[in-house]
């Protein structure tokens, strides 16, 4: 997304884009973003500044870190980026919300909070089934409170 800072009005001004990842190098060997993200952005100008907020929706592809499955999840971050800017100024978004979207990364990939992952054994995904040696190793039953 390019602001040609000329063409902010005194009200502000409200953009929509999509951005293809694909030239981007947002993949990580644990999540890749297959599919465009988009951005909502309210730019405003104040004197030498332009103050962009940015609500962005990536859907992200990501591997289980502990079953190893594939599942999307959407990220949503909100950012905020202020730029000094003249008149004549032409502000690029793109580099800034793509930082942003590798920012909302999860550190370790999860399912879902009660993903039991694999067997340490036999390495049988215990959200399908459970397996011969789950019955030695569960340690949620356990710490019920
Ligand atoms: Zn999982
Ligand atoms: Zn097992």
């Amino acid at each position: 997304m390019k602001i040609v800072v000329s063409r902010i009005p005194p009200e502000g001004l409200n953009e929509h884009a999509a951005y293809d990842p694909s030239t981007m190098d947002m993949d990580r060997s644990d999540i890749q973003l297959k599919e465009p993200f988009e951005v909502d952005a309210a730019i405003v100008k104040a004197d030498e500044e332009v103050v962009v907020t940015a609500k962005i929706r990536a859907p992200l592809h990501m591997t289980c870190a502990r079953c190893l499955e594939a599942f999307t999840s959407v990220a949503t971050p909100t950012a905020v980026f202020s730029y000094q800017a003249h008149a004549a100024d032409v502000i690029d978004l793109t580099d800034d919300v793509r930082q942003e979207i590798i920012l909302a990364y999860p550190m370790i990939p999860i399912c879902r909070p009660d993903c039991k992952g694999l067997c340490s054994v036999c390495g049988q995904n215990l959200n399908v089934a459970s397996c011969v040696h789950r019955s030695a190793m569960r340690p949620s039953d356990s710490a019920a409170s």
